[in-house]
């Protein structure tokens, strides 16, 4: 039974996009890993901040402005406190996960990983965590090591072990996969590596918008999410860092903000968290983000996760019963992603059909081509919950399954 504390169908009147109907069809919008549908309040917050808020931040001395600047700084604090980061100064606003992994790899390991040094990710990466550590290694001369899973999609811990020596520079690892939902080790894995004095990233981008996420209690060094995987907007997203390691990381990017001052002879730059914050920001993305994560409060993260973990169950089982269909990623912790393949047919025809009957979800390599090397597929059907889905959406994918088979069969 899904628990009835959670009443999914009240909260689904919140989202207006998720009220219509798609080929006459009412939408089951089942693609929340790729991203997820916005709140009323969200969309209002960006339509009040362009009405009657709109101004540049910082460097404003008249009304609007000090406004904007105090909404946009009020949602650092909010995002301090979601994370339970130790201060304000860790929070950077970037474009999304991927700007985040690269500012990493570009700020970060361009100044630390040299010739011979190696940067530790999984083989579940997607390939934001994958290509930016790449194109490192080849400037530096580098190695990336890779952490093998089983066949159910699980990280192998003794072989992770085996991977950290005293040439390894990071350890870079997805708290959630995007592709088949396993729930990785991270604290475990940060107290692994941090007993070789090994700083960790958590690509957190699949963690942060379903379960409570608490960057103190994980101890990780860097952690980046994206804003539009958690109902806000798209282009925000989030770099937490220490701030003992951003203390020493050169800046990313050059340009207005993240100067104290600059003269043709010599530039200082600003404190943390401005000096990874060049140019004018997403202030608009910043603000919905922050109505995003007010929203999420009011719900409370162990409830959508509680939520979600039911529901996770029901379309495990729901699944296993569609003849022919084989999961991809059977991990005993996970969460609500589900990756499967029918026996011939190819994802994509499963996507297209689905799509028909008004049922959204993925097909194809969810950008991590190595995970689909490791499973030997091509590509996977993928179904990815939020806490707006409902036991009836996963009927509505079974049903939208049968069609499937009655096309080939
Ligand atoms: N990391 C993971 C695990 C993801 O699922 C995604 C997006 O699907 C990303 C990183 C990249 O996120 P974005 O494209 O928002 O930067």
């Amino acid at each position: 039974m899904i628990r009835d504390a959670f009443d999914a169908v009240r909260v689904r009147k919140n989202f207006p996009a998720l009220n219509q109907k798609i080929y006459g069809k009412p939408l089951v919008y089942l693609d929340n890993a790729a991203t997820t549908q916005k709140p009323k309040s969200v969309i209002d917050a960006l339509e009040q901040y362009y009405s009657s808020e709109n101004a540049n931040i910082h460097r404003g001395i008249y009304y609007l402005s000090q406004q904007a600047t105090n909404a946009y700084e009020g949602v650092r604090a909010r995002v301090r406190q979601f994370l339970n980061a130790r201060s304000s100064e860790e929070i950077i606003f970037v474009r999304g996960a991927t700007e985040g992994i690269n500012l990493v790899a570009q700020s970060y390991g361009r100044t630390y990983v040299k010739e011979g040094d190696e940067i530790v990710v999984s083989v579940m990466e997607h390939h934001s965590n994958i290509v930016p550590w790449q194109m490192l290694c080849d400037e530096a001369g580098a190695r990336l090591r890779v952490i093998p899973i089983n066949d159910e999609g699980e990280i192998l811990t003794g072989e992770y072990e085996n991977l950290l020596n005293e040439r390894t520079k990071l350890v870079s690892i997805a708290h959630v996969s995007n592709v088949i939902g396993t729930l990785n080790p991270v604290k475990e894995m940060v107290e692994k590596a941090h007993g070789r004095g090994i700083p960790v990233l958590v690509d957190g981008a699949q963690a942060v918008p379903h379960l409570k996420v608490d960057v103190q209690d994980l101890d990780c060094d860097f952690l980046v999410f994206s804003g539009h995987k958690m109902f806000g907007p798209t282009g925000v997203g989030v770099l937490y860092g220490k701030s003992e390691l951003l203390e020493k990381m050169p800046p990313y990017q050059g340009g207005g903000d993240m100067i104290s001052s600059v003269t043709f002879e010599k530039t200082v730059y600003n404190k943390i968290p401005y000096k990874f914050e060049a140019g004018t920001p997403h202030i608009a993305g910043v603000i919905g983000l922050g109505r995003a994560i007010d929203y999420l409060n009011e719900i409370g993260m162990e409830e959508i996760a509680a939520y979600e973990e039911e529901l996770l169950r029901v379309a495990t089982e729901a699944l296993g019963r569609v003849p022919g269909l084989r999961l991809i990623g059977t991990a005993r912790k996970k969460s609500a992603i589900v990756s499967f393949v029918l026996k011939e047919v190819h994802p994509h025809d499963i996507g297209t059909i689905l799509d028909r009957q008004g049922v959204a979800i993925r097909a194809g390599h969810h950008c991590a081509m190595p995970l689909m090397q490791r499973f030997g597929v091509p590509a996977t059907a993928r179904a990815s919950f939020a806490f707006y889905n409902t036991k009836e959406d996963v009927d509505a994918l079974c049903r939208a399954l049968g069609k499937v088979r009655e096309v080939f069969k």
